[in-house]
């Protein structure tokens, strides 16, 4: 969806309602199964060279716990604010991330989508301590601990261990 920076500069900004779709690879650092579609509520306010963007956005997504590799299904409620510039920004604006858009077009949906990364920035995990699967026999440790001994993988000491079942062979 776009609007102008006419439409934004009337004393009531100019509001927005969008559903957007966004691509899974966009959210990198998850697992993404599924990203349903955002629904995005906003106003923009235009002052001169400067245009504000408020609203709020929710979303719904499923992704794998990168430990446990459960599916996860997180709800995104959040409010969001950004600053656009017509003119080239200075030092201090890029800085408070301000996004040049010198076109008479704006156009939301990469803001938005920006938005969302920035609102999913947690651990990808399914919770903090997920205990995850055992390296061992990919046990789910969450649901049922197992006694496997995780140091039985250590390449270095799988070399130990057939170095001494030669030894002991040898005997
Ligand atoms: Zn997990
Ligand atoms: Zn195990």
């Amino acid at each position: 969806m776009t609007m102008t920076w006419a439409q934004a500069a009337k004393p009531e900004g100019k509001s927005f309602s969008l559903i957007v779709n966004i691509p899974l690879q966009a959210v990198s650092g998850y697992d993404v199964v599924c990203l349903q579609p955002v629904h995005v509520d906003g106003i923009a306010h235009a002052e001169g060279s400067l245009c504000t963007v408020r609203g709020t956005l929710q979303a719904s997504i499923t992704y794998r716990c990168v430990r446990c590799l459960t599916e996860v299904k997180k709800s995104v409620d959040t409010s969001f604010s950004f600053v656009l510039s017509k003119h080239p920004l200075s030092k201090e604006q890029e800085e408070q991330e301000v996004v040049y858009v010198p076109q008479e077009e704006i156009d939301l949906q990469p803001l938005v989508q920006q938005e969302l990364i920035l609102a999913l920035e947690i651990q990808p995990l399914c919770k903090s301590d997920c205990a995850g699967l055992c390296p061992v026999c990919g046990n789910n440790r969450n649901i049922t601990p197992c006694t496997c001994d995780d140091f039985a993988i250590d390449p270095r000491l799988s070399v130990l261990s057939s170095f001494f079942d030669d030894d002991h062979d040898n005997r």
